[in-house]
C-alpha cells in the first residue's frame, strides 16, 4: 500500500522546523504533498508564486515530497491525490488545541483521513514562521533557522 500525505501550512515562509517535520515525514511515508494554504482573509509577507518557489527550492532534494497550492478545503485536496494522512507539527499546548480541533473537523468532514502530528524537534519547537518575520524585519539574524533561499528572500524583503 502506498502510503501518501498532505503537509498542508501557510509557509510565509518555510522554516527549519517545517523542514525537520517533512525530512522525518518522508521516511514514514512514500509521497508527501507540501500543500499551500492561501485564504483572503490572512494577509501574508511572501505571495503564493514565492511561497511556492522558497519551498520548491528547499526540497528539491527530496524525490518523494511535491509543493502544490490549494485554496479552500483541505480534505478536497486529500480526497484528490488520495492521500490517507495529513501531516501536522506540535510545538506546544497552543499548538495541541488547534491542531485537536483540526484534526477532530478533518476526521468529520472525510473518515478516511487520519492526522498524524510529529513534535516539533526540540531546536525548532519555540519557531515560528511569524517570529521568523519579526525578528528578520529588525535585522536580526536569522540565518540558522532558515533554509538559504528564505533567507537571501527576507533579506530583499527588508
Ligand atoms: P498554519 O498557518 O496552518 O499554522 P504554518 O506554516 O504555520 O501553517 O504551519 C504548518 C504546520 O507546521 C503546523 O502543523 C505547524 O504546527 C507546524 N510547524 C510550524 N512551525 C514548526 C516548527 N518550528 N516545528 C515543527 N512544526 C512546525
Amino acid at each position: 500500500m502506498t502510503r501518501v500525505a498532505v503537509y498542508s501550512g501557510s509557509f510565509d515562509p518555510i522554516t527549519n522546523g517545517h523542514m525537520d517535520i517533512l525530512e522525518r515525514g518522508s521516511h514514514l511515508f512514500d509521497k508527501i504533498y507540501v500543500c499551500i494554504s492561501s485564504s483572503r482573509e490572512k494577509k501574508y509577507l511572501f505571495d503564493l508564486p514565492e511561497r511556492q518557489q522558497l519551498c520548491s527550492d528547499a526540497l528539491k532534494s527530496f524525490s518523494n515530497i511535491e509543493v502544490v497550492s490549494h485554496s479552500g478545503l483541505l480534505v478536497e485536496f486529500v480526497k484528490k491525490v488520495k492521500a490517507k494522512y495529513i501531516l501536522r507539527g506540535l510545538r506546544s499546548n497552543q499548538d495541541f488545541e488547534y491542531e485537536k480541533a483540526m484534526a477532530v473537523m478533518n476526521h468529520k468532514l472525510y473518515s478516511d483521513v487520519e492526522t498524524v502530528l510529529l513534535m516539533a524537534g526540540s531546536e525548532w519547537s519555540s519557531l515560528s514562521s511569524s517570529l521568523i518575520k519579526e525578528v528578520a524585519s529588525h535585522g536580526g539574524d536569522i540565518s540558522s533557522f532558515v533554509p538559504k533561499a528564505v533567507f537571501q528572500a527576507l533579506q530583499k524583503k527588508f
